[in-house]
């Protein structure tokens, strides 16, 4: 009989592991998987396309019913897993169910930070994670609402974005004095802001939030500084935490998440984590890449699938980011500060608004950072994790792939 497999969750992480098994060993498993949300799993990424109105709600959805019921999958909507017992190897529903599994995998994704700000449970102080919230910050939108995003971050700059297009007014607010500083030099920095302003979103760089004003609604946001931003809606994207209260509650080793082997296991080595609940070597991942990646060892391991006659294992993701916000393309990747040892080719067109930074160590391209022109940034993805030597072409980097591919880098590597 085939074995039960429990994943807990039914997002992106979730989806793709149930791909790759059932390509690799089909009926070997009798998958359940339980989500939370009461709906089929879609892509989250879209989300910020969705707020924007870019694209419909159906489009998001990541596979059909039919795709699942063909895999034998069975689906368990709009109930949470609320309990894990290790030694009886059940999982109990919310709701009092209680099924048994042979294998478990904890896919449960993360929640949205909400720090503890005075007026924080306000209507109208939200965050940004699922298909409910695009709804409700639509409808702020489209009425032309005041509306402050807080946090220059990815989501925040999606979220901005999305708002801004939907018909809001938006104020976005970052806390230090450099948007997406965790991916961005200060000068691409500088030039996504100057891009987003000129496309009518207010940027107010080092400014950090007190608290939230209003009555029975929020009316503002207060910061530290005692100025008052008008507000009648609030979006708080200032990052994710890992859902990992399943897994402390079941006893398993949790730091920011689940911490897990190069197996994708948990310490328990019938319970497993991928995606972003999952703390693999130290690191959690706020990405879809390495929750895929994830997805795909641990399809191996389950189904007793070896590469080269080599047991599947994660080794990390080089993490990458590609985002294009106001129709301004970003790419960040590797080292994007050249630190000491680093050597800098750079590319700038100020007027076009294109900055195109490439940190070489060890005549190896150590890592990239492309605002306005983001062409050629699976070509430098690649070289950077590839660790060949780039001498060759140095001269010629900036320019892209094709300026690259006249056979040097194959003479030099
Ligand atoms: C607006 C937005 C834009 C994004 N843009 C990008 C982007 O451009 N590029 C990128 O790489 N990443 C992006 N991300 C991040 C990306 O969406 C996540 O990395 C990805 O969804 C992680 O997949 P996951 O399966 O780990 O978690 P999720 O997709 O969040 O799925 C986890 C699921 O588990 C459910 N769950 C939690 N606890 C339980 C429980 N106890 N019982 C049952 N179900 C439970 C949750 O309800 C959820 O449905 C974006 C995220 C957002 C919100």
């Amino acid at each position: 009989m085939a074995e039960p497999l429990i994943i807990v969750g039914k997002g992106m992480a979730a989806t793709r592991l149930v791909d790759e098994l059932s390509q690799r060993a089909l009926g070997r498993y009798s998958i359940a998987v339980i989500g939370a949300e009461g709906r089929l799993a879609y892509n989250r990424v879209l989300l910020s396309p969705l707020l924007a109105g870019e694209i419909a709600e159906p489009d998001i959805e990541l596979k059909p019913a039919a795709w699942w019921r063909a895999r034998g999958v069975s689906m368990i909507y709009g109930r949470a897993v609320a309990g894990v017992d290790r030694a009886a190897r059940t999982v109990t529903l919310e709701d009092g169910l209680v099924l048994p599994y042979g294998k478990l995998v904890l896919a449960t994704g993360s929640k949205p930070l909400k720090p503890p700000f005075p007026g924080g449970d306000l209507p109208g102080v939200a965050t940004f994670r699922d298909t409910a919230d695009v709804g409700m910050m639509r409808a702020y939108a489209q009425r032309g609402a005041r509306i402050v995003v807080i946090g220059g971050g990815l989501l925040g700059l999606e979220a901005a974005y999305g708002l801004s297009k939907a018909g809001g007014k938006v104020t976005l607010l970052h806390l230090v004095d450099r948007l997406m500083e965790r991916q961005l030099d200060a000068e691409g920095a500088g030039l996504l802001a100057a891009a987003i302003t000129a496309r009518g979103i207010a940027v107010r760089l080092n400014s950090a939030t007190k608290g939230f004003v209003g009555a029975d609604k929020v009316e503002g946001v207060e910061l530290q500084d005692g100025t008052i931003m008008p507000a009648d809606l609030v979006v708080i994207a200032i990052g994710v935490r890992p859902n990992v209260d399943l897994a402390r509650a079941a006893g398993l080793a949790v730091n920011r998440g689940v911490v897990v082997d190069d197996a994708m296991a948990s310490e328990d080595a019938n319970v497993f984590a991928i995606g972003e609940c999952a703390e693999h070597r130290g690191q959690v991942y706020g990405l879809v890449e390495p929750a895929y990646e994830q997805a795909r060892v641990l399809a191996m391991r389950l189904a007793g699938q070896k590469s080269a006659g080599v047991e599947a294992a994660y080794a990390g993701s080089l993490l990458a980011t590609n985002l294009k916000v106001s129709g301004v393309g970003v790419f960040s990747a590797g080292e994007f500060e050249a630190g000491e040892g680093a050597e800098i080719v750079v590319l700038r067109d100020p007027t076009a608004g294109i900055y195109r930074k490439f940190v070489l160590r060890e005549g190896r391209l150590a890592g990239c950072v492309l605002v306005g022109d983001t062409q050629g940034a699976l070509f430098y993805l690649g070289l950077i994790r590839s660790g060949q030597d780039i001498s060759a072409i140095r001269a010629d980097l900036p320019f892209g792939e094709s300026y690259c591919a006249d056979g040097r880098i194959v003479e030099a590597a």
